[in-house]
């Protein structure tokens, strides 16, 4: 089946003609010895972005939330997360395999939870109980719907978590859409985060990896995680190149992505047996519901008209990105309403 638009994740984003070509003429050099200049240009370019001392490239988004919490925890402490969280769900228990720590999750509701939550969840400085080393936020929170977490939510459970003695991370996978929504820059969001990472490779549109920011100190510590985790690389720059590029040319058409996710929520719930609030839609996620049907089989019968969604088991998630345009987003809404009339 030829998937025509396809809506399954940003993450299939394919890099343009534009960004090839600025790729394959890229300055390159050995990054494992810190001599690759385009690899050195994109995470000087992310820690400014940031507000941080320092960035490091890596291969994926999923090394960054690991090499933060090894960088902060030992084995036996605890980091608090909401419960729909990245690393709890699709990081195949790596927390558990690579620093030992364990999870504590809370309640949040799409993604975001209050400073009260958070403080129950800390725990005593007692003995007997796991040590709480780290204060974990994703921005946008991904299975909560593409929710923000506001900017002065932030600014206080960050300060709490410092005050206790606390970590901040900011698993930023999606920054950027936050950012093109509110007009809150990065480095505000970022302010308050002793380790903050966003993904290349998702509405930035490059093929490859992720830039991890913070003091010189963590990103000193977060090179032997790097190396440890076989996620050091040679050339690295051709790669890197396509981040450069994104950070250039695609930060402010994420607008367009969040614009589409709202159009296509709010002809979404013109429909009747869709259940969808299109006000909860802040960015580019679009999560909702099929009164009587089941998931799985509305989402195959959609693929054979060549519109691809991704199934969250009893509902369906729809994520724009910059191979989709309005065009294809009124397409997409048709083929809907066929399968549901
Ligand atoms: C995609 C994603 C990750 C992991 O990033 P990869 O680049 O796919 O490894 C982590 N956290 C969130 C919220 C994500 O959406």
């Amino acid at each position: 089946m030829e998937i025509k638009i396809d809506l399954f994740s940003d993450t299939g984003t394919r890099p343009s003609d534009e960004m090839r070509k600025f790729m394959a003429e890229a300055e390159v050099g050995d990054e494992q010895l810190l001599e690759d200049p385009s690899v050195n240009r994109l995470t000087s370019m992310a820690a400014k972005l940031l507000g941080k001392e320092e960035a490091i490239y890596l291969p994926s988004g999923l090394m960054a939330n690991q090499i933060s919490f090894a960088v902060h925890c030992n084995p036996g402490d605890e980091i608090i997360m909401d419960r729909s969280a990245h690393p709890i769900h699709y990081e195949a228990g790596a927390t558990a395999v690579i620093c030992g720590a364990s999870i504590r999750r809370v309640n949040g509701v799409r993604g975001v939870f209050q400073t009260e939550q958070f403080l129950e969840a800390v725990r005593t400085k007692e003995y007997h109980d796991p040590q709480s080393r780290v204060l974990s936020i994703e921005q946008t929170s991904n299975l909560g719907g593409g929710t923000i977490w506001p900017l002065d939510l932030i600014e206080r459970i960050t300060e709490k978590a410092h005050s206790l003695g606390l970590n901040n991370h900011m698993d930023g996978a999606r920054l950027f859409n936050a950012v093109a929504a509110t007009g809150n820059t990065a480095r505000q969001y970022a302010a308050n985060f002793d380790s903050v990472w966003f993904d290349l490779s998702k509405g930035l549109g490059a093929p490859v990896g992720s830039v991890l920011a913070g003091s010189k100190d963590f990103i000193h510590q977060a090179r032997y995680w790097k190396q440890r985790l076989g996620g050091a690389m040679r050339q690295a720059g051709i790669i890197a190149a396509g981040g450069i590029y994104a950070l250039e040319n695609n930060l402010e058409r994420l607008k367009e992505d969040n614009k589409n996710a709202k159009l296509l929520a709010e002809r979404l719930a013109e429909i009747p047996s869709v259940e969808i609030e299109p006000q909860d839609v802040e960015t580019n996620i679009v999560i909702f519901k099929i009164k009587g049907k089941s998931s799985d089989s509305f989402a195959e019968k959609i693929l054979q008209d060549g519109l691809r969604v991704s199934v969250l088991h009893d509902k369906l998630r729809a994520v724009t990105h910059l191979d989709v345009d309005r065009t294809d987003i009124l397409k997409a809404v048709e083929i809907f309403k066929k399968h549901l009339n």
